[in-house]
C-alpha cells in the first residue's frame, strides 16, 4: 500500500503532465471504480480542462474548470500513464511483465485530451477509483473521518499533543498509521518515524514523555519529507514518475530489516507484531 510521500510523488508527476490540457473524452469499463453512471461522466467531462492537481490524504484530486473534480484513489494496484508523443509511468504501481503496451488489459480508465494525449489507469485488482464530485460534494468528501495532514503548516506540535491526548491507550505505531489522527502514515514510514524519535513502537500514548513527544514530531516532517524528496519507497514494486523505483529504499533505518544489524547500536533488529501489523526496532536504540 503506498503511503503519503509515495502519492505525493505520483501528484507532482500528474501536475507536470496533465494540467492545462482539456478533456474531449472519457471511457471507463468497470462500474464499481465509478460514483456515478458512465455516461452521467461522458456528459460533464468533454471540455473541461485541468486546472491543478492537488492532495488529500492518499487521494488525489484532479481539479477540473466548471467546478468539476476526479478524485482518485490508486489503492493496492494502480497506475496512472501518459500517452503523449511516447508513454510513460505517472507513477503507481508497475504493470505485469507482457502488458507494457498502453492500453492493455488492465486499462479501465481512459482520458482522452483535445491534442490526443491520453492518460490511462491501469488496475490488475480492480479496487482503485475515479470518482466525481462537484467542489460543494468533494470539501465533505475530504473532510470525513481524516486527520491532519501530517506535512501542512497547521499540523503544530501543539496539534500532535492534541490528537495524542484523544487516544491515550494506543499503542504509537497504531496512533501513527491511523488516518482519524494523521493522514498517509502505513507501515513504513511509522516504523522510521519511531526509530527517528527512539521510541518503542508499541509503547501506550499515555507513558510518552514531553521530549519524546516533539521527537515523534519532529521525526513525521522529517522521514515524510526526505521520503517524498527520494520518491518515496519501492517497496510492493512503487514507482515514480520516470517509472523508477523510490529511492528512498537505500535510506531505511529499521522497516523490513528485522534479523539485521541497527547501523548505530549494532544491535539486532527486532521484529514483533503491533495492531496486526509487523513492526522493526531496535531495543538498543528505542525506549
Ligand atoms: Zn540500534
Amino acid at each position: 500500500m503506498p503511503e503519503l510521500p509515495e502519492v505525493e510523488t505520483v501528484r507532482r508527476g500528474l501536475q507536470r503532465t496533465i494540467v492545462g490540457r482539456t478533456i474531449a473524452s472519457f471511457d471507463c469499463d468497470t462500474r464499481k471504480m465509478l460514483n456515478q453512471p458512465l455516461p452521467f461522466y461522458r456528459q460533464t467531462l468533454p471540455g473541461l480542462k485541468v486546472v491543478s492537481v492537488d492532495r488529500r490524504a492518499k487521494m488525489l484530486i484532479i481539479k477540473l474548470t466548471g467546478g468539476w473534480n476526479i478524485l482518485a484513489h490508486l489503492k493496492m494496484t494502480g497506475q496512472l500513464v501518459f500517452c503523449g508523443d511516447r508513454c510513460s509511468v505517472v507513477g503507481g504501481h508497475p504493470i505485469k511483465a507482457g502488458y507494457e503496451q498502453d492500453p492493455n488489459r488492465f486499462t479501465h480508465g481512459t482520458f482522452t485530451f483535445r491534442d490526443k494525449s491520453r492518460l490511462y489507469f491501469n488496475d490488475v485488482r480492480k479496487f482503485g477509483w475515479l470518482r466525481l464530485f462537484s467542489d460543494a460534494d468533494l470539501s465533505k468528501q475530504l473532510d470525513h473521518d481524516l486527520g491532519p495532514e501530517p506535512l501542512d503548516h497547521n499540523f503544530t506540535l501543539d496539534v500532535f499533543r492534541r490528537e495524542l491526548g484523544k487516544r491515550p491507550n494506543n499503542r504509537i505505531k497504531q496512533f501513527l498509521m491511523d488516518n482519524k489522527n494523521v493522514v498517509g502514515i502505513g507501515n513504513i514510514y511509522s516504523d522510521e518515524i519511531c526509530y527517528f524519535a527512539r521510541v518503542r513502537p508499541d509503547r501506550r500514548v499515555k507513558n510518552l514523555k514531553d521530549g519524546e513527544i516533539a521527537l515523534l514530531f519532529r521525526g513525521i516532517k522529517n522521514i515524510l519529507t526526505e521520503a517524498i524528496k527520494y520518491e518515496g519507497t519501492s517497496i510492493s514494486d512503487y514507482v515514480n514518475a520516470a517509472g523508477e523505483a523510490g529511492a528512498y529504499t537505500k535510506f531505511l533505518k529499521v522497516y523490513g530489516r528485522y534479523g539485521e544489524q541497527c547501523f548505530k547500536c549494532k544491535g539486532t533488529i527486532k521484529r514483533q507484531k503491533i495492531g496486526g501489523r509487523t513492526s522493526s526496532f531496535c531495543l538498543g536504540c528505542q525506549k
